[in-house]
């Protein structure tokens, strides 16, 4: 059969249950048509309860969280912010909103995140050149929960403040607990692609209560409490939606379901493909780690194939199936061509050699099957 006769297979589409519609239909018909109402305090319970966070404050994006985020931390111009090198672009983009500087740190090779002996070294050079980093970002990167007892243990002895990007972890346990809850402020994000969505949207969670009224404040355009519009802080318009919370609410009935179809996926991938050799599956969980697999990735063995990421991605693309390359490392781009960065050589090899399957938690056997043909085509001519 000819490509073009098979529906395209997607990266991570949307995956809507049966109830979002009724708590958008209920905000319309109660006309909680606004960046508040009860879908917005419902979701930011239904967070609270499924991740054990204290408080939580739902936004536009994750974006705004980690932006909110770092101002709770206390970033501002002319400070340092440690961040991984391998992450999408808006774990760091906040870093420059504030007029701070960010400062990269490689990944490891089990989990992908951030290398803790390349945190330590960098921690170490900073304060040598006088200059001890303001915080520190984490990121459990396609939704493998980083070397949390290792980097905690760094960032507390050299007492800096940790914001948790779980972005993409939402799900994801270490040690039992869920991720977000272990940064002094954690941020999700319900983009259109990640494990459930709001079509676009994000929380901050942290345990602290002024930090989670400060945040709420912050979001709304920090409105003095005055009978008038008075104000003396900037102020940003970043809560979300009452409508799209109602979409939130019905997907957060839906996320232990999701989990599972996720981790379904990549063990579906991992049984079918384990005899293309050339073919890896990483990252992989840490010893107290639990990870909601959002997306499968691959590396190919390079030393073994002359097969490349980018020629399996355009094989797949001509039987209609998306799948896309991994992060390209933020030292690598222009956008941070001046920034420090301590080690490297993890992030760029991943970068070369990695690829991201399509992962949805819709998908079928017989979209999955269509994928693994696809692969055993290329890789196994
Ligand atoms: C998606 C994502 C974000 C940003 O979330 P948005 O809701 O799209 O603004 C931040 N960090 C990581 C790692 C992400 O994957």
């Amino acid at each position: 059969m000819h490509s073009q006769d098979h529906d395209r297979i997607f990266l991570s589409p949307p995956h809507l249950g049966r109830h979002e519609l009724n708590y958008v239909h209920k905000a319309i018909e109660d006309n909680w048509v606004a960046p508040a109402g009860p879908n917005l305090t419902g979701f930011e319970q239904d967070i609270c309860h499924y991740t054990g966070a204290a408080h939580c404050v739902a936004l536009s994006s994750g974006t705004a969280a980690i932006h909110l985020g770092l101002i709770l931390l206390g970033v501002g111009p002319g400070d340092e912010v440690l961040c991984p090198s391998f992450t999408f672009v808006a774990t760091a983009n906040p870093i420059l909103y504030l007029g701070a500087t960010p400062v990269f740190v490689d990944s490891e090779a089990t989990t992908w995140n951030m290398c803790p002996d390349r945190l330590r070294e960098a921690i170490e050079h900073r304060i040598q050149l006088g200059k001890k980093p303001k915080a520190l970002i984490l990121v459990h990167l396609y939704g493998m929960p980083a070397q949390l007892d290792q980097l905690q243990a760094i960032a507390e002895l050299y007492d800096i403040p940790v914001l948790e990007d779980a972005a993409e972890a939402l799900g994801s346990r270490y040690d039992g607990r869920r991720l977000g809850t272990f940064g002094a402020v954690g941020v999700f994000s319900f983009n259109g692609n990640k494990i459930i969505t709001t079509s676009g949207g994000g929380a901050l969670v942290t345990a602290k209560t002024e930090w989670a009224e400060q945040t709420r404040f912050l979001a709304t355009q920090a409105k003095d409490p005055a009978p008038y519009y008075q104000h003396s802080a900037v102020g940003y318009n970043y809560r979300l939606s009452n409508i799209l919370a109602g979409i939130g609410r019905g997907q957060m009935e839906l996320i232990d379901s999701r989990v599972k179809s996720r981790r379904e996926v990549f063990a579906w991938y991992q049984a079918n493909l384990k005899h293309i050799s050339v073919l890896q599956f990483g990252p992989t969980e840490p010893a107290l780690g639990f990870s909601n697999r959002w997306l499968t990735t691959i590396t190919l063995d390079v030393a073994h194939t002359s097969v490349t990421p980018e020629q399996v991605r355009q094989h797949l693309e001509t039987h209609n199936i998306e799948s896309r390359p991994l992060w390209k490392p933020l030292h690598q781009q222009p956008l941070f061509a001046q920034a420090a960065m301590y080690g490297g050589a993890v992030c760029t090899d991943l970068f070369t050699r990695g690829l991201c399957l399509p992962s949805g938690s819709s998908l079928t056997e017989t979209d999955l099957r269509r994928v693994s043909d696809a692969l055993q085509e290329i890789l196994r001519p």
